[in-house]
C-alpha cells in the first residue's frame, strides 16, 4: 500500500488526537499532505551562542546549557514559570506564561539542552517560551543545519504542537520504511529546466543539506505546483470545448445589422470591436462559450453585451443579463430599452421587488418566448424562472456572485447557454491566469474617445471648508456631486452614524431650496432607494450622499465630482470603482479623497497610488502586492490561491514557464497517454481524485 495515501494518524508521534488537530488547523489528513506541508522559512542552526555573547537586540539565538532550577512566580493574573539556565559563561532565565504544568513535568534538570528563541533584555537576559531539545537528541536529528520553521496556528501551539513538533512528525514519516516519493515530472521537463528529482527535492525542502540544494528544491517544487494547476485549468478548458456543446449562433441577422447600422449611438472603439469579434467567434462555434470580459470602469462593456444578446435573438434564442444590485439592473434595463426601442424586441426587468402579478406575467412570457431579453438581479436564478430557449447569459460584475449562483444559469436550457462574465475589477494578468485559466479572456483596454482622465486629489479633514467651496463651484457650473461614506459590516452602526452626521452637515452647508440632496444607503427600502437614485439621475438633486451601494456600475454622466470620505478605509479596487462613477461625461472630473491625519503606511500607498494613476491594471498590481492574492475580490471562494509554496506575485515568471509547458504538453498529448508523460499522468490523476478544489464554474 502507498504509505503516502494513508492517514497521518499512523505516523509515529501523531495518533488520533493530533491527527484531528492537524486536519482542523492545517488541512493535513493524509501522509501525502504532511509531506507537502512545506516550511515557511529556515533558521540557521549552525551557530551556537554563549550566554556572555548575548546582545540586547531581540535576535534569535541558540545556546547549549542546563536548567538548574525552576520556580513559579505569581503575577497579576495567574503565574509564570521561570527556569535558571546556565552555561560555562553565565546564566539567564527561561520564562513560560503558558503551559507551565507540562514544562514542569517534562523538563530535566542538569542535563544539557539546546535552547532556541528570541532573547529579551531586562535586568539581565531572558528567553520567553524557548524551543528546547536535549543535546543528545539534537545531535541525531536531521535538522541541524538549517532548521525548518513550519507555519503553525495558535491553537496548535497551545496544544504543544510547535513547528519543531511538526518537523519531528515529518522526519518520522520520512524515516518510515517503505515510504517513497514517485517522480511527478517527465524527464523532458526535468532535463530542460535542470530540475532535481522529486525525492531529493522533498528531502531538502524539509531538511536542507545546503543552501544550494534548498534553492533547487524550492525552484522545482514551485514549478511543480504551478504546473499542475495550469495543467488542470488548460485541460478543463480543452475538455469544455470538446464536450460541452453549445448552440451555434451561425448567422448575423437583421437585429444585429440594423442596430449596428442605424442605432449604435457612437462608433465602437477598436477594443470593443476586437472583443465583439472574439465573442462572435465563440458563439459561432459549436462549443459553449465561457468568456471573461475585463474592462475598466467606463470602457463600454454594456454595448458589447447588448450586441452579443442581439446575435442570440437573431438566431432564435433568448438572452439574459444579470447584475448584482437592483440599482444596476434597473440602469441596464433603462439604458438597453432605450437603445433598442425601435427594434421589434421585448426587454423586461425582473428583480426581488417585482410585484407578484408582474412577476407571473414575466415568468409566462419567458416560457412562451415573448420576452427576448430579460435583465435582472439574483431573482433570475430562481427555479421558477424558465426560458423557452435561453442561448446567452451575461453576468455583470461577476465577482459579486458566488460560484453556485452562476452555476444555476447553466441549467436553464438543455444545452448550457453561452456564458459571458464581465468585470470592471481589473485582475492582474498573473492572477487571471491562475484564477480564470479555464476561461477565455477578452480585454477592453481602451476608453471611448474624448474622456478626460479624472483628476484625483488627497485632502485632509482640516481642508474641508475648501472642499465644500469646491463642491459649490462645481454645482454652480451645473454639475452633480457624489459624497461617499465607508460602510463595513464590522462597524456598521458607527458607519451609519458617520453617514447620517455627514449628511446633516452637508444639508446645513447646502441648504434647500437652492440645493437638493439625495441619500442612498443599504438600510433603505428598495423603493425609496430607487426614488432617490432616480432624482439624482434626472438631475433633480445635485448631491448624492451614499454608501458604497453606488460603487457598481451607476452611470450619471453629468456627475463630475466624487468626494470619498474616510478614504483611507477603502481598499484600492473599491476606490478605483468609486472614482469610475465620474469622468463619464465630456467635462473635466475630479475625485477628492478625504482622510484623517493618521495614516498607516498601506493607507498612504493606496492614496498615493490613486492620486498618481488612473490605470485600473496598474492599481490592481499594487493592490495585489499590498494585500496578497488571497484578499483580492473573488479569489477567496475559489480556493485557487491556497498555494503551498509558490507565490503568484513573486513567482510570476515561473508561472508563465509552467503555463507554457502545460500548454505544450497538452497540445502534443491531450490525454497524457505518451509514455514519456507517464509520471505527469499519474500525479495528475491523483491530484484530481483527491483534491477537488479546482472546481471552477463560470
Ligand atoms: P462599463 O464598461 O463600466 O460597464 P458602460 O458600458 O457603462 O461602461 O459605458 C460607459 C459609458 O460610455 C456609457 O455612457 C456608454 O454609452 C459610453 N460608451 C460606451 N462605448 C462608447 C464608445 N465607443 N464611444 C463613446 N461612448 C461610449
Ligand atoms: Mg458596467
Amino acid at each position: 500500500m502507498d504509505i503516502l495515501q494513508s492517514p497521518v494518524a499512523y505516523v509515529k508521534g501523531i495518533g488520533p488526537a493530533r491527527a484531528k488537530l492537524l486536519e482542523q488547523e492545517l488541512g493535513i489528513s493524509k501522509c501525502q499532505d504532511l509531506i507537502h506541508f512545506f516550511p515557511s522559512r529556515y533558521i540557521d542552526r549552525t551557530r551556537y551562542f554563549k550566554i556572555n555573547q548575548l546582545q540586547a537586540n531581540d535576535s534569535e539565538v541558540q545556546i547549549i546549557g542546563v536548567v538548574t532550577h525552576l520556580r513559579s512566580v505569581k503575577q497579576k493574573r495567574g503565574s509564570r514559570l521561570v527556569a535558571t539556565f546556565k552555561d560555562d559563561t553565565g546564566q539567564m532565565e527561561l520564562v513560560w506564561f503558558q503551559g507551565a504544568k507540562w514544562i514542569q513535568e517534562n523538563i530535566k534538570l542538569n542535563i544539557p539542552y539546546v535552547i532556541f528563541g528570541k532573547t529579551k533584555y531586562y535586568n539581565g537576559f531572558s528567553m520567553p517560551h524557548p524551543e528546547m531539545e536535549l543535546l543528545d537528541a539534537h545531535k541525531s536529528s536531521l535538522s541541524t543545519v538549517m532548521q525548518p520553521v513550519y507555519p503553525s496556528t495558535e491553537k496548535l501551539q497551545n496544544k504543544n504542537i510547535s513547528h519543531k513538533t511538526i518537523s519531528k512528525m515529518v522526519q518520522n514519516l520520512m524515516l518510515t520504511s517503505g515510504v517513497s516519493f514517485a517522480e511527478t515530472l517527465s524527464n523532458e521537463i526535468k532535463d530542460q529546466l535542470r530540475f532535481i528529482d522529486k525525492a531529493e527535492a522533498i528531502l531538502n525542502i524539509h531538511f536542507p543539506k545546503s543552501q544550494d540544494l534548498l534553492t533547487k528544491s524550492r525552484y522545482r517544487l514551485k514549478f511543480e505546483e504551478l504546473f499542475f494547476i495550469q495543467l488542470q485549468l488548460i485541460r478543463k478548458n480543452i475538455i469544455n470545448k470538446q464536450k460541452i456543446k453549445g448552440y451555434p449562433f451561425e448567422k448575423v441577422g437583421d437585429l444585429f445589422t440594423t442596430f449596428y447600422k442605424n442605432y449604435l449611438p457612437f462608433e465602437l472603439t477598436n477594443a470593443q470591436k476586437r472583443v465583439l469579434k472574439e465573442v462572435r467567434k465563440d458563439l459561432g462555434s459549436h462549443a459553449q462559450m465561457n468568456r471573461l470580459l475585463q474592462g475598466d470602469v467606463g470602457s463600454g462593456k454594456t454595448i458589447v453585451a447588448l450586441m452579443a444578446m442581439l446575435l442570440a435573438i437573431d438566431n432564435g434564442f433568448q438572452a439574459t443579463l444579470m447584475a448584482p444590485t437592483a440599482i444596476l439592473a434597473k440602469q441596464h434595463y433603462d439604458g438597453i430599452s432605450e437603445l433598442v426601442q425601435d427594434l421589434p424586441i421585448r426587454v423586461s426587468l425582473l428583480m426581488g421587488s417585482t410585484k407578484a402579478k408582474a412577476r407571473r406575467e414575466i415568468h409566462e412570457a419567458l416560457e412562451n418566448g415573448q420576452i427576448h431579453i430579460i435583465i435582472g438581479t439574483h431573482a433570475l436564478l430562481e427555479d421558477k424562472v424558465k426560458f423557452q430557449n435561453l442561448g446567452l447569459a451575461i453576468i455583470d460584475e461577476q465577482h459579486r456572485f458566488g460560484v453556485a449562483q452562476r452555476a444555476k444559469l447553466w441549467k436553464k436550457n438543455t444545452l448550457p447557454p453561452h456564458i459571458l462574465v464581465m468585470t470592471a475589477t481589473p485582475i492582474p494578468r498573473t492572477l487571471a491566469m491562475s484564477l480564470y485559466g479555464d476561461l477565455d479572456v477578452s480585454v477592453i483596454d481602451e476608453l471611448p474617445p474624448g474622456r478626460k482622465p479624472v483628476t484625483t486629489l488627497h485632502r485632509f479633514e482640516g481642508q474641508r471648508l475648501k472642499v465644500f467651496y469646491f463642491i459649490k463651484e462645481e454645482i454652480a457650473k451645473g454639475r452633480q456631486v457624489y459624497v461617499v461614506y465607508p460602510l463595513i459590516k464590522e462597524s456598521e452602526a458607527m458607519d451609519y452614524k458617520d453617514l447620517m452626521d455627514g449628511y446633516e452637515s452637508i444639508a446645513r452647508d447646502f441648504p434647500s431650496p437652492q440645493y437638493q440632496i439625495s441619500i442612498v444607503h443599504g438600510q433603505m427600502k428598495p423603493a425609496d432607494k430607487d426614488y432617490e437614485m432616480e432624482r439624482f439621475v434626472k438631475g433633480e438633486t445635485q448631491i448624492m450622499v451614499a454608501t458604497t451601494v453606488i460603487e457598481v456600475g451607476v452611470n450619471v454622466p453629468n456627475a463630475s465630482l466624487m468626494i470619498i470620505e474616510s478614504a483611507e478605509r477603502f481598499g484600492l479596487s473599491q476606490l478605483h470603482q468609486l472614482r469610475g462613477r465620474v469622468g463619464r461625461g465630456a467635462e473635466q472630473s475630479y475625485c477628492v479623497l478625504m482622510s484623517g491625519y493618521k495614516l498607516s503606511s498601506d493607507s498612504k500607498t493606496r492614496l498615493e497610488t490613486m492620486t498618481s494613476t488612473n490605470d485600473g491594471f496598474e492599481i490592481a498590481e499594487v493592490d495585489l502586492k499590498l494585500r496578497g492574492p488571497g484578499d483580492i475580490m473573488g479569489t477567496q471562494q475559489s480556493g485557487v490561491l491556497n498555494l503551498r509554496i509558490a507565490d503568484i506575485v513573486k513567482d510570476n515568471q515561473l508561472l508563465k514557464v509552467a503555463r507554457d509547458w502545460a500548454k505544450k504538453i497538452l497540445e502534443e498529448d491531450p490525454n497524457l497517454e505518451l509514455l514519456k508523460n507517464a509520471p505527469i499522468n499519474l500525479a495528475y490523476r491523483q491530484l484530481i481524485q483527491h483534491k477537488n478544489i479546482w472546481n471552477y464554474i463560470s
